[in-house]
């Protein structure tokens, strides 16, 4: 097999000076980490721009060896503040797919709410709140399954949480209907927080200039829903609503004819890549754990690995080599 079209793809989300953070247990990636993780790719990587894999995907344009793209999810100011220095440093691009949520209200994505309440708050506390309010509201106005019923479904173990804090996550994330999880996301948020949900919001996320300024300096922006929703568990109707309005609200930063799409949860079915490619995405980017082929993989459906599995926090990607 040719390996010239392999890629690596590596997946970052909060980066930052942890220990001099306001929430040090947030689930981030270390600045001097951070660093160190450039530093081992100049030394064993090619590291290469977007505009490099569009061109692979429409012309079979080989990759250099040893290929690896960089990309920041969710429009963090972090990536403004720390990542973007840095890769300038290292002469690096980096992606960025930002929610168009989050620079066009200071409204708090779902997510986020979950992560500050995850680094908060005790889990086994949570577990119970989240229980005592899925029976609280049951029958009331909404029909779902048991408390008992939705942890035997959704407490199962990745490889980065155990059971409880996968069970918070899935439930208010996608197990509820959505206008409930909301509203007890907000609920445990005031009971274990000690700052507004806007005031959060205005303190994590990029504003328009400074997604402004990433494109000047030639950083790469893409496409990462609206709504920050699971778009594979959307009705066809509520999908194309939310891609819609996020190519509405990022129209200044990409190029419609040929824009990337970054799946939410890394969540996407056959309706979410027809209507994407009618919209004119040329790539798509999942959390599959792979390395990805181009011309061999579905340009829509590129894996990515994560930033814990390169040093110098982990050294998966060396049994993803072959
Ligand atoms: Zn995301």
């Amino acid at each position: 097999m040719s390996s010239e079209n392999r890629l690596f793809i590596s997946m970052y989300h909060y980066i930052r000076d942890l220990q001099h953070s306001r929430y040090p247990g947030i689930k981030g990636l270390d600045i001097t980490l951070f660093r160190k993780q450039l530093e081992f790719f100049s030394e064993n990587f090619n590291v290469i721009r977007m505009e490099q894999v569009i061109e692979c995907v429409k012309n079979g344009q080989s990759l250099p060896e040893n290929s690896l793209l960089l990309t920041f999810d969710d429009g963090y100011i972090d990536h403004y503040t720390y990542a973007m220095p840095l890769l300038e440093e290292y002469g690096f691009q980096g992606s960025f797919f930002i929610p168009g949520k989050t620079f066009t209200t200071h409204q708090l994505l779902d997510v986020n709410k979950l992560h500050y309440l995850l680094a908060c708050a005790d889990i086994n506390q949570l577990v119970a709140d989240v229980k005592e309010r899925i029976d609280y509201y049951r029958g009331v106005e909404y029909d779902y399954p048991t408390s008992e019923e939705l942890w035997e479904q959704y407490a199962v173990a990745n490889r980065f949480d155990n059971k409880e804090t996968i069970f918070v996550k899935r439930v208010l994330q996608t197990g509820l209907p959505e206008r409930l999880r909301n509203e007890i996301a907000s609920y445990l948020f005031q009971k274990y927080m000690d700052i507004t949900e806007e005031q959060l919001a205005f303190d994590l996320y990029m504003t328009p200039e400074q997604i402004q300024t990433m494109k000047r300096h030639g950083m790469f922006i893409g496409i990462h829903g609206y709504d920050h929703y699971w778009l594979g568990n959307l009705s066809q109707t509520e999908m194309k609503q939310d891609i819609v309005r996020s190519l509405e609200t990022m129209k200044d930063y990409i190029d419609q004819d040929e824009w990337v799409m970054n799946y939410p949860y890394g969540s996407y079915n056959d309706d979410v890549l027809r209507f994407i490619q009618e919209k004119g995405a040329c790539i798509g980017l999942t959390t599959e754990v792979r390395v990805a082929d181009i011309g061999k993989d579905s340009s829509l459906c590129l894996p990515r690995l994560d930033c814990n599995d390169f040093p110098p926090k982990g050294d998966n990607y060396l049994g993803l080599l072959s």
